[in-house]
């Protein structure tokens, strides 16, 4: 089975972790631009941080046979900075329009302030401007009332929810949001936001037309093979594969192809994992490493 992690921030992971996801069938990443643990003090951090997502990291997942996709903004936490987050908000149109980028986010509440509300509104209309859909981050405390206000926001701007995916949802918000006719997406994130028990009861309870599963795994305790997991406790709780393959593939592809760069033949077709390959001069390996060279076809080969 294929799958598509469409919630992972891959700067933070490992070659191993490539390997692992791919070895586990994960074909296509979508890395959203976040905050990095600690508070950013120059606009030129978020231009490097912007640069890498859609240079060196796209580059590098290719070196292990994954795609990688990215979403650019400005996130909540550091929305708060108003000097920052205005030098950052000029940026954001240059970066939108690069290769790979499917969506503006992930942006949304974290304390829910009046800054915060200023650079998602601003997000929100940039979002209709360049006309990509948008990634949703809702808060981990006062969840319920965030989620709901961040709706409400985006319908006070006349944005079709079908346009937004809604992460981090729980048993409180995933009801209204599916009523509302938002995507729905779920971050099987250890200990914390989902597990991917609870999240086989809510695909018994609610279905899976516009759910989502992710992994949202990052610097922190966090599992990047949270995607295939749960496909397979899943498999196991007799979900069928046709319902396995919507949340953990079909869904994440139609709510993010409206951009026109998210493209299920760039990895049904992929060009073969080649680690001689150089970016700006450099490759994934170090001196005296030697190589994995996939040759086309390659596959279907028994020696
Ligand atoms: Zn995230």
């Amino acid at each position: 089975m294929a799958f598509i992690d469409p919630h992972i921030h891959m700067v933070s992971r490992t070659t191993a972790d490539y390997e692992a996801m791919a070895a586990a069938g994960v074909v296509a990443v979508i890395e959203p631009a976040f905050w990095q643990g600690q508070p950013r003090t120059t606009a030129g951090s978020f231009q490097d941080y912007f640069a890498t997502l859609v240079g060196f990291e796209r580059f590098r997942a290719s070196q292990f046979g994954i795609r990688h996709y990215c979403t650019i903004g400005l996130n909540s936490k550091e929305a708060n900075n108003e000097r920052l987050a205005d030098e950052v908000m000029e940026m954001l149109p240059l970066y939108l329009t690069k290769e790979g980028v499917v969506a503006i986010g992930e942006i949304g509440f974290d304390d829910q302030t009046a800054l915060e509300e200023k650079y998602l509104r601003l997000q929100l209309e940039l979002a209709v401007e360049v006309d990509l859909p948008i990634l949703i981050h809702t808060p981990h405390r006062n969840k319920k009332r965030g989620t709901y206000r961040t709706m409400d926001i985006i319908e006070d701007l006349g944005i079709a929810p079908h346009r937004v995916v809604i992460d981090h949802n729980n048993e409180e918000t995933c009801k209204e949001v599916l009523d509302r006719g938002y995507w729905c997406a779920f971050t099987i994130y250890p200990r914390t936001k989902m597990g991917n028990e609870r999240v086989v009861e809510i695909i018994r309870q609610y279905g899976t037309e516009r759910v989502i599963i992710d992994s949202s795994a990052d610097w922190g305790v966090s599992d990047a093979l949270a995607v295939p997991k749960t496909a397979r406790l899943m498999e196991q709780a007799g979900i069928t594969n046709d319902q396995i393959e919507i949340v953990t593939y079909q869904n994440a592809l139609a709510a993010y192809s409206p951009s026109g760069q998210f493209r299920e033949e760039d990895w049904l077709n992929p060009t073969p994992v080649d680690q001689r390959t150089l970016f700006q001069g450099n490759s994934v390996l170090r001196g005296g490493q030697s190589p994995r060279v996939d040759e086309a076809g390659e596959e279907l080969i028994i020696r």
